[in-house]
């Protein structure tokens, strides 16, 4: 069993999609085992996003991911991060298949609603990033 850490974006929170893609992650049968919504000041910003710190985009995408709240979920299941990226669709909205979360809903690259974390590795640093195993349950 694999778990995944997804976040709704200030931009899909303000779009009020928090239902709509939780509900396309419940629909393929993966189960939240964590959520909550939080606003991250800057700093916390970059400290989730640290890995993408000598980007260019760094600066921008910290104050946008700290502009208002998120929700922030962990999500279980047999290739969920696979399948959570499949269903975001490409990071760019223009090159998103339709149908995807991203192709329907995103604005442009940066604000594009929805993180996915993009392997395990990631999903076990990202995932206690935001919960403790206190607020995991199952
Ligand atoms: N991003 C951006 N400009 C870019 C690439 C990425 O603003 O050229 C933002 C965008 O919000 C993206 C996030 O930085 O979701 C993290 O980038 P990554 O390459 O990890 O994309 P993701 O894994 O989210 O598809
Ligand atoms: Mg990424």
């Amino acid at each position: 069993m694999q778990r995944t850490l997804s976040i709704v974006k200030p931009d899909g929170v303000k779009k009020n999609l928090i239902g709509e893609l939780i509900g396309r992650f419940e629909k393929q049968g993966f189960r939240i085992v964590a959520l909550k919504m939080i606003h991250m000041s800057k700093r916390e910003a970059e400290g989730f996003y640290i890995v993408h710190k000598a980007r260019p985009f760094y600066g921008e995408l910290t104050t946008f991911m700290s502009e208002g709240p998120v929700v922030v979920m962990a999500i279980e299941g047999n290739g969920v991060i696979d399948k959570v990226r499949e269903l975001m669709g490409a990071t760019n909205p223009k090159d998103a298949a339709p149908g995807t979360i991203r192709a329907d809903f995103a604005d442009n690259v940066e604000r594009n609603i929805v993180h996915g974390s993009d392997s395990a590795e990631s999903a076990s640093f990202e995932i206690p990033y935001f919960f403790s195993a206190l607020e995991i349950v199952g």
